[in-house]
């Protein structure tokens, strides 16, 4: 399939991994921001072919993962209401709130759909006027533009029973706490790629003066994730900080400014808890004064939930990168993606789940003819 297999080419994949190897001479610890691309690290074995002195920390980019459990207890409450149709995307349903999820609030009556877009929502809203249909808008800067627009449809059509109960986070903000922390040990980022191409590259130089560290707009494919070490550890090893483009097929450096003036219009920038890291200043969007009849948490005010975390679960260091998933006691035994009690073991971009599908079985180090692509 073309941009798919050729960015899977095994010869290309040595000549990269080659390359890496030739270049090191000590040990690098990069983040890879997004979940998406722990799973291509994780499912091809990249990690367990680079150097041994290079170390991926996999970083907190999975938006399910970091959806605060209050967000979810909201959610459950608010799906739980019979004048509702809660719409949202299917891997929500499975995640953990306290005590219950959304799968387990429809098995009880209530009307919880799984939807592909949020337009899908907003068309059960106009077929539904006497009906509150509630979309639940979460992730970073890729899936906050269509949530925008819905939003923007819904107030141009009219359509007042639709609202957006709003958890988006904005990456660059998380790049910064993760340096402020004490316990950082990162030396270098490997960027989302999907979310350069809406935002562009603007926002990062500046983390890269600041903190000193090169950061490499990387794709998600084997090729991208190869090539994007590649040039991170040459700067690290050249002692360079710059932002590098390693996704051009689908980055501009400007990005895509329609989608950028739709999230300007729509939302404002607010501080945002991100589960288990905590409140990270001005890292999240809220839907701004002129569209907040169509914020659902306004509109259902929703109060008195007691969340509580479930104790054993450690998914606030993993998603810090402070701890590898299999490192967690409940891995595999008590958490499982068919009962996860942490959000990192449900998502598809989950670290937890990765580690769970791809290496679960298999602890030892894949030859390059093993694995499944390189
Ligand atoms: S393995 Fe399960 S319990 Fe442990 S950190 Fe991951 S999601 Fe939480």
């Amino acid at each position: 399939m073309r941009y798919i297999d050729e960015f899977q080419d095994p010869d290309l994949a040595r000549r990269l991994l080659d390359d890496i190897h030739s270049i090191v001479t000590r040990p690098w610890a990069l983040m890879e921001v997004c979940g998406g691309q722990t799973h291509t690290i994780i499912r091809h074995g990249i990690d367990q072919l680079l150097p041994e002195q290079v170390e991926l920390i996999h970083g907190p980019g999975c938006p399910v993962c970091v959806t605060p459990l209050e967000v979810i207890d909201k959610a459950l409450e608010i799906a739980s209401r019979p004048e509702v149709i809660f719409c949202s995307f299917g891997d929500m349903l499975r995640v953990p709130g306290t005590g219950r999820d959304l799968f387990q609030v429809r098995s009880a009556g209530g009307d919880v759909r799984v939807v592909y877009s949020p337009l899908d929502a907003l068309r059960i809203a106009q077929e539904n006027p006497r009906r509150e249909v509630v979309f639940f808008g979460i992730g970073f800067e890729t899936t906050a533009p269509p949530n925008a627009m819905t939003v923007y449809q819904a107030r141009k059509l009219n359509i007042p029973n639709f609202s957006l109960l709003v958890s988006h986070v904005r990456v660059p903000p998380a790049i910064e706490a993760i340096m402020e922390s004490p316990s950082c040990r990162v030396q270098a980022f490997l960027a989302a790629g999907h979310v350069c191409s809406v935002m562009g590259l603007g926002e990062y130089p500046e983390l890269a003066e600041r903190y000193r560290v090169p950061i490499v707009v990387t794709g998600f494919e084997p090729l991208d994730i190869l090539e994007g070490v590649r040039r991170t550890v040459r700067q690290l090893e050249r002692g360079e900080h710059t932002v590098d483009n390693a996704y051009q097929r689908a980055v501009r450096p400007e990005g895509n400014p329609a989608a950028q003036a739709m999230l300007e219009d729509v939302f404002e920038v607010t501080d945002r808890a991100w589960r288990g890291i905590g409140v990270i200043p001005r890292s999240g969007w809220r839907l701004s004064p002129r569209y907040r009849q169509y914020d659902a948490e306004y509109r259902f005010s929703v109060t008195g939930i007691d969340t509580r975390e479930p104790a054993e679960c450690r998914s606030g260091e993993v998603l810090q990168g402070l701890l590898k998933p299999h490192e967690c006691e409940a891995f595999g035994t008590t958490c499982t993606p068919r009962n996860p009690l942490g959000a990192t073991m449900v998502s598809s971009e989950g670290a937890c789940a990765a580690y769970y599908l791809y290496r679960r079985l298999d602890l030892t180090t894949p030859s390059l003819e093993a694995s499944t692509v390189v």
